[in-house]
């Protein structure tokens, strides 16, 4: 793993904790989710996070390599909101009750 010049947090499947997908300036990305770290020895070390951010990747390495500004790092999207009850009626107060307890 050479200088790391760039990273993007990544949600595990459930979303209950955050990884690092890491691109170095060697252009080899790598991430800390236990399908990377844990993979079958002769298999090609990947996750399906390192696949989702390989087009992404490219860009930003030719950006590197030339010299020119790199995007901000990104921050993770919010978990998916539980949907509230429709906000008629006593809906509303169902919704409100919902979400302070
Ligand atoms: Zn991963």
């Amino acid at each position: 793993m050479g200088r790391v010049i760039y990273a993007w947090p990544v949600a595990s499947s459930r979303r209950v904790t955050t990884y690092e997908v890491l691109l170095d300036d060697a252009g080899t990305l790598s991430c800390e989710c236990p399908a990377f770290i844990f993979c079958k020895a002769g298999q090609p070390r990947t996750c399906r996070h390192v696949r989702e951010k390989h087009a992404e990747a490219v860009e930003i390495l030719r950006r590197f390599k030339a010299g020119l500004a790199l995007p901000p790092k990104p921050t993770l999207a919010p978990a998916p909101r539980m949907p509230l009850k429709k906000a008629v009626g006593d809906g509303l107060v169902d919704a409100i009750a919902a979400v302070e307890l």
